[in-house]
């Protein structure tokens, strides 16, 4: 009899379980809660939310609207939880965090597939068929063991994430493409600033309120190799114009012009959609990142992909580790599911572990695994956190950027909503003609 271990019983592990139950696998379920504590969670129940109670946006036509209801068609159990236990958000889908967990950790312990074993897991199962699912808080000796089996290189301990931006937003009336003293491809997006526009930026910046720290946070070594914006700026007015805005060797071709401070944005995905700034990581309150980047010529108007974040995140480098299905490169009954893998956020954690628990089952059964198509959301993610050629990977939540591109007329590309309407039909049409 088929029989699969899984290590955490989050947002992921429980999907997981839940979905290889329906199946009628077996599944060993380890969640080291209550007797070791993550730092994050506050109760021993199954698929808690550690913070906000919003997973989002529900509207089909968002990209985290789509991978909900992508969850929906492909027999996603928590989605439905999640559904049943909901809260009036609006258009977003938040929930009763506890009614969900209570509900989540009841149906697991009454499921006569699933066992679970209140233990931490120290080592990687070796003759065994794992799910790892323990997300970003994993525990230190089982980081350990996956540093190991991703040959150390392969495993980061803390986000440090620059805002991602969409190539599309930005106005090239300001920015312009060049490479420091030309060297190279003219690959950068430059976006050059004078004097003042600098000083405005500036002053912003060092008044902008911060993210605060968890406890747990506040003793990591994280953020010395890798310093937010906002703490090079306190270090004196010219620290970033002799750092990441250091103007010498950007010139703009169209004016010739030299500038007294250049923020560069560098390519995000090989289809070229997306670009991260460069040097940008930061612990800004949301709004505050929202409204720097409109102090910077170039990006008034920008698209904010993903914001950026520092805090305590165990991930792997999936693009060197994992396959589209979720299986390792290197073993293939290994599975990684959740935050782990660098999806980042509640549904899309959910996602995965919804995707892993299905392509484990297909495994064992010897069928075909799901590869979903990219013009899915679901599809999209695990093609972008499966790509070998990226380099400098950084977890990433579901957007439109990420998805197959698609021609369209240019007044259908400015009109986002037309646009997202049609990709999301795509999208919902893609899945059902690839599942039948
Ligand atoms: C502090 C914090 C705040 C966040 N806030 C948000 C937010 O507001 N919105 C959002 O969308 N996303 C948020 N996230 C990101 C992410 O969506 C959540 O962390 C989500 O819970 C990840 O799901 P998961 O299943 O991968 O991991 P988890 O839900 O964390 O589940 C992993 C489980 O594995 C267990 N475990 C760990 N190691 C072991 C081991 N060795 N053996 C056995 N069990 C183990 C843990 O106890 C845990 O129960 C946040 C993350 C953090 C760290």
């Amino acid at each position: 009899m088929a029989q699969v271990t899984i290590i955490g019983a989050g947002l992921a592990g429980s999907e997981a379980a839940l979905q290889l139950a329906k199946r009628g696998i077996n599944v060993d379920l380890y969640e080291m809660r209550p007797n070791k504590t993550t730092g994050a969670h506050k109760t021993e129940k199954f698929a808690e939310f550690v913070c906000s109670n919003s997973m989002g946006s529900s509207d089909p036509t968002n990209a985290s609207g789509l991978l909900k209801q992508e969850m929906e068609t492909l027999g996603g159990e928590l989605i439905k939880i999640a559904i049943n236990c909901s809260v009036p958000a609006g258009n977003a889908l938040a929930i009763d965090r506890e009614g969900f967990a209570n509900t989540v950790t009841e149906k697991i312990y009454s499921n006569p597939y699933i066992n679970v074993i209140n233990e931490e897991i120290t080592e990687i199962p070796k003759d065994k068929n794992v799910i790892i699912a323990s997300g970003p808080l994993t525990s230190d000796s089982l980081a350990d063991s996956v540093k190991e089996f991703t040959q150390n290189e392969h495993l980061h301990f803390f986000d440090a994430i620059a805002p991602i931006i969409e190539k599309e937003s930005i106005n090239f009336d300001k920015a312009f493409y060049a490479s420091r003293y030309n060297k190279g491809e003219a690959s950068y997006i430059n976006c050059p600033m004078n004097k003042e526009e600098y000083e405005k930026f500036y002053n912003f910046l060092i008044n902008a309120p911060r993210i605060e720290l968890k406890e747990f946070e506040k003793n990591a070594k994280f953020f010395e190799s890798c310093l937010p914006v906002e703490v090079l700026a306190s270090r004196g007015v010219d620290t970033l114009r002799f750092g990441p805005m250091k103007p010498v060797g950007l010139v703009d071709d169209r004016t010739g012009e030299k500038n007294y401070a250049v923020v560069q944005l560098r390519q995000d995905n090989s289809a070229k959609t997306l670009y991260n700034i460069v040097g940008f990581q930061t612990n800004l309150k949301w709004s505050a990142q929202k409204e720097l980047i409109s102090l910077i010529p170039g990006l008034e108007n920008a698209n904010i992909m993903r914001y950026g974040v520092m805090h305590r995140n165990t991930f792997i480098n999936s693009p060197k580790v994992l396959m589209p299905t979720l299986q390792t490169r290197q073993r293939e009954n290994l599975f990684f599911a959740g935050q782990i893998t660098g999806t980042e956020g509640y549904t899309e954690s959910i996602a995965s572990g919804l995707l892993a628990g299905i392509n484990m089952s297909k495994y064992l059964l010897g069928e075909e695994l799901l590869v979903l198509p990219t013009e899915t959301m679901l599809g999209a993610l695990m093609n972008y956190i499966s790509n070998p050629e990226h380099t400098n990977f950084q977890p990433i939540n579901s957007n439109w950027a990420i998805v197959k591109e698609i021609d369209l007329p240019r007044q259908i590309r400015k009109n986002k909503k037309e646009k997202n309407t049609i990709l999301s039909q795509r999208a919902i049409d893609a899945l059902n003609n690839y599942l039948k």
